[in-house]
């Protein structure tokens, strides 16, 4: 439960596992950096509710463990690097940590993770392998490797419906509209409301958004 300044209380949630795929819309809402912010439905207000989330995208191999805050110190980061690490050696993960960009720590290259190596084998051999576990302080970081593991038109599209009406049955039928299309090509949907200005995004991959685009365009 969200108490907004403008009084209005809502609904928002917030994550800590993010698996697309059981919620395959959710990458694109952490590509457009919507992940655990909340909006306003009164005044469009947003609000930040930063914390430390899984993501999971088993599709293309890829496991995160994203702390949102890029500027924490040496010592906060290499706390969070050993607590993952000795739960990984439990379950015989490998814990891979990716350096902020810029960053030449320890004589790494700029950007080039670090992996160490599970200590212990699994136990099952035929038990199904786990990626690696991605370590990231940012969601700069987190962008980059989830746009690396994509191909073009998996990578985020975006689209904007826009009316600068003020009667609420045109912005309700522009809602109506993005919630129908979102929800039949899982697609994420978004509200911004500036002074005069009305905007639902809807966010998605390319092809998804290519698809809108075409439905939305007349045919000759
Ligand atoms: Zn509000």
């Amino acid at each position: 439960m969200i108490t907004c300044p403008c009084g209005m209380v809502f609904h928002s949630k917030i994550y800590e596992y993010v698996n697309t795929r059981q919620d395959p819309q959710l990458r694109y809402t952490v590509l457009a950096g919507l992940l655990n912010i909340s909006t306003c439905p009164n005044c469009g207000r947003r609000a930040a509710h930063p914390r430390h989330f899984i993501y999971s995208d088993p599709e293309h191999s890829l496991l995160v463990y994203v702390d949102p805050s890029s500027d924490i110190s040496e010592e906060a980061r290499q706390l969070t690097l050993d607590k993952l690490r000795s739960v990984h050696q439990e379950v015989g993960i490998e814990v891979n940590y990716t350096f902020p960009a810029g960053e030449k720590s320890r004589g790494e290259e700029r950007g080039m993770g670090v992996i160490i190596p599970a200590r212990q084998q699994r136990k099952e051999a035929n038990a199904p392998s786990a990626p690696p576990l991605h370590v990231v302080f940012g969601l700069d970081q987190l962008h980059e490797l989830i746009n690396a593991s994509l191909s073009q038109q998996e990578r985020l599209g975006r689209l904007a419906l826009r009316t600068s009406s003020h009667r609420e049955a045109e912005r309700g039928q522009l809602l109506d509209i993005a919630r129908k299309f979102a929800s039949e090509l899982q697609c994420q949907v978004d509200v911004e409301i500036l002074p005069g200005e009305y905007t639902v995004w809807l966010y998605g991959s390319r092809r998804q958004i290519g698809a809108i685009m075409r439905e939305l365009t007349p045919q000759g």
